[in-house]
């Protein structure tokens, strides 16, 4: 059999390879030079104040939670169709998520109903860029400006994407992530960014354990032995190791999407006749390709993941909608049918390869395939 395409595979050059050997080298392996350096550049690269850099997109979203005092008692509004940490951090920060559903043809959120879902303890939404297609952040921008309400970005995917021409977290408070199968890896880490001075020096504190002092000023001859503890912080700061990596794979991020916008358009030409429906894309944005999601029409989805299995192309699936789990259901109430668009998608969703060291033998392959499978249906 011919090789296996896996799903996701991550593009390492040697730049990242030798740079992670110059930090071991170099005797700081914790945050310290790189996370600077990394967090500069990728304000520069995104157009906004202050990058605070963490160890996952994870702990991203949290950590925004807690600067902005959600609590026990606080409603967060957010999307089901999304990947467990956005409404798991909802839970840990003491606050209820509450879910609502998705558009059918861009698979983000629906503002229309994030307004019906308001309420007098609801603090904040968090809209999820679904596959890098950025959310109607018009729409939602103004619901929390009419009803005073936080907004989070969940931009996981969204690494690069636009609106308006403007780039995903250059505006509001945005939680990128750096997981091995992103747009932009460094093993695991994210990235938080802002305009708000305030929110960005908590956020730095609550990242090192409450500490007044970065680890950085605390042990070079810019600081001093001498720190504080004004609040129970986290440990949740990246280490320079991974920093080096991100540096490296921020100086590419432009051909790397560049590269996933290409697969794109050949997908987006190769299946157009097909019976299936591609994700459809606003005219006012950018998206960064982080996903490719089909949704097939009249065909069982496990049996087409396992046939494309067979031909040695891994499909994978995005998302179980949360409030299809057993924790959400127990603990918050939700039941099957509540959430319908986000249902139907999911039932009908596969998530195609898409990432720059795919070959153009590895793309005619998958292709084929799926036209195999759906028309021929062999
Ligand atoms: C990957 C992902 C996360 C979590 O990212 P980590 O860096 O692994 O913590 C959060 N939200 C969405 C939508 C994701 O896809």
């Amino acid at each position: 059999m011919e090789n296996i395409i896996p799903f996701a595979r991550p593009t390492i050059t040697e730049n990242e390879i030798n740079e992670v050997i110059s930090i071991l080298k170099s005797g700081w392996l914790t945050m310290g030079p790189k996370v600077k350096q990394f967090e500069k550049e990728f304000s520069s690269y995104i157009g906004v104040k202050h990058s605070i850099a963490v160890n996952s997109c994870t702990s991203a979203l949290f950590l925004s939670l807690i600067a902005n005092d959600i609590k026990t008692g606080d409603e967060v509004i957010t999307t089901p169709f999304t990947f467990a940490a956005t409404a798991n951090t909802i839970v840990h920060s003491g606050a209820k998520p509450v879910f609502v559903d998705i558009k059918d043809d861009t698979f983000n959120i629906d503002a229309n109903e994030i307004r019906k879902a308001i309420t007098n303890k609801t603090k904040a939404i968090i809209p999820v860029h679904y596959a890098g297609q950025p959310c109607d952040m018009k729409e939602i921008n103004e619901i929390a400006d009419d009803n005073n309400l936080i907004i989070i970005e969940d931009a996981a995917h969204a690494i690069g994407s636009e609106y308006n021409n403007n780039k995903i977290g250059s505006l509001n408070l945005t939680c990128f992530s750096f997981y091995a199968t992103k747009n932009l890896t460094t093993g695991d880490g994210g990235m938080i960014t802002t305009n708000n001075d305030k929110i960005a020096a908590k956020l730095r504190m609550l990242r090192l354990h409450g500490m007044s002092h970065d680890a950085w000023k605390r042990y070079t001859s810019k600081g001093s032995w001498f720190y504080d503890i004004i609040a129970p912080g986290y440990k949740s700061n990246l280490g320079d190791l991974n920093a080096a990596i991100g540096i490296h794979q921020l100086k590419n991020i432009k051909d790397l999407n560049n590269q996933r916008r290409l697969i794109a358009e050949f997908y987006e030409k190769e299946l157009e006749e097909l019976p299936l429906q591609m994700q459809r894309l606003k005219s006012n944005i950018k998206t960064s390709y982080h996903l490719f999601p089909i949704l097939l029409k009249d065909y069982d989805r496990a049996k087409f993941i396992e046939q494309m299995k067979e031909k040695g192309i891994i499909c994978s699936v995005h998302f179980i909608p949360l409030h299809l789990t057993s924790y959400y259901q127990k603990s918050l109430g939700y039941m099957k049918g509540d959430f319908p668009i986000a249902e139907s998608v999911y039932e009908r969703e596969v998530s195609l390869p898409i990432y720059p060291n795919l070959t153009e033998k590895d793309l005619v392959r998958i292709t084929d395939s799926i036209k195999q499978i759906l028309i021929r249906k062999t």
